[in-house]
């Protein structure tokens, strides 16, 4: 069986080494030792000023949007090309996510729409560098800049990507990072919140710790984002591969593009922009059609073959949105296939997939 995606996992070995420790001091969880070395390592690897390690990649959306003390009925304008929780995220702390549609070839934000959805109540851009793929940065924080908005990058799929040499998540004045278990880099469940400004940062350390400051007293209302020792190891074993894991998936993506790419002119590619270096966290390809989309899909399953439809449906369509319908956005995610692609995924299976993958034309 092929999944479209398969777990990194360190060796146990080295997973265990950890563990023993932990053992030993008895410290479990609390901002332990494992925990301040992992943020300190992450820090270091994504050259960025604060890093928090939390829960999950939308507990860090959701302490990032509330970090910023929005008024009630705020307004963040977001994509609906992303997964679930970019949208569920805005929703869940109260405020109304508008959407802006995307553009076709990068399949991120398009800055061209986004002026005319900004109104008086607009607090917030939340675009997402849909994998890994980056938005356009520079349009995106000079409309913010002219409205005076704050930017959130929901930067699920970047760990490891970059543009203009930095990590793909030093911008904005917020970014998010997901450790989940089928991101580039797991710590099983985790994730981060990431800034650069000291007030944010401020902020986001009490809000992750129940509001506390000190034992006794509290800064202002927090929730429980604290992750812990046992997913801090996780996250240092993998962090010793994670140049190797890239550096592996390259190989299969270059596969792949020389398979699908140098002949044949039935599938497109979303377009990377200049600057920009891919982590190859997932391997997107658009179909003509939606038909074409199942066929090829019906064929590959019953080869046991189970790529995936990120993002299907778009977020435009979520049953809790009313009238927000996004052409572009919609037409992408009916057309669009994330093949497998993984650590050990063989170049004969990939040849597989390929040819399977023709013949269904
Ligand atoms: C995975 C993902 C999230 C949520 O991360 P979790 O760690 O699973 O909570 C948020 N946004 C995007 C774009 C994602 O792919």
């Amino acid at each position: 069986m092929i999944p479209v995606t398969k777990t990194f996992l360190p060796p146990l070995s080295e997973y265990q080494k950890y563990l023993e420790k932990i053992w030993q001091s008895g410290w479990l969880t609390n901002n332990g030792q494992f925990v301040k070395r992992l943020e300190k390592k992450l820090k270091k690897y994504l050259g960025v000023k604060y890093i928090f390690f939390v829960t999950n990649g939308t507990i860090a959306l959701q302490i990032a949007i509330k970090s910023l003390g929005l008024p009630k009925n705020s307004e963040i304008i977001t994509t609906p090309f992303s997964y679930v929780a970019t949208t569920s995220s805005i929703i869940w702390e109260g405020y109304k996510p508008v959407f802006v549609d995307i553009d076709p070839d990068t399949l991120t934000l398009n800055p061209e729409f986004i002026e005319k959805a900004i109104t008086r109540k607009t607090k917030v851009i939340l675009p997402t560098h849909v994998f890994g793929f980056p938005c356009n940065i520079e349009k995106i924080k000079k409309i913010a800049k002219k409205y005076n908005l704050k930017i959130i990058y929901d930067g699920a799929h970047t760990f490891g990507a970059k543009y203009k040499g930095k990590a793909l998540t030093s911008y904005g004045d917020i970014s998010i990072l997901s450790f989940h278990t089928t991101k580039i880099f797991h710590t099983v469940e985790g994730g981060a919140i990431i800034t650069n400004d000291k007030k944010i940062a401020d902020k986001i350390s009490f809000l992750r710790n129940f509001g506390h400051n000190g034992l006794y007293d509290y800064f202002g209302l927090g929730i429980n984002g604290k992750n812990s020792e046992l997913h801090a190891a996780m996250g240092l074993a993998n962090l010793k591969y994670i140049k190797k894991n890239i550096e592996n998936r390259r190989k299969i993506c270059n596969h792949y593009n020389q398979l699908l790419f140098k002949n044949d002119q039935n599938l497109i590619k979303p377009k990377l922009l200049p600057g920009a270096e891919l982590n190859y966290s997932y391997y997107p390809v658009i179909f003509p059609s939606e038909i074409q989309l199942l066929k090829t899909l019906s064929k590959l399953n019953q080869s046991d073959i189970y790529p995936r439809r990120y993002f299907y449906p778009s977020l435009s369509n979520l049953p809790y949105i009313k009238d927000q319908k996004m052409p572009i956005s919609e037409n992408i995610a009916s057309r669009i296939l994330c093949l497998p692609l993984y650590y050990r995924l063989k170049k004969k299976e990939i040849n597989n997939i390929y040819s399977i993958i023709k013949q269904s034309f």
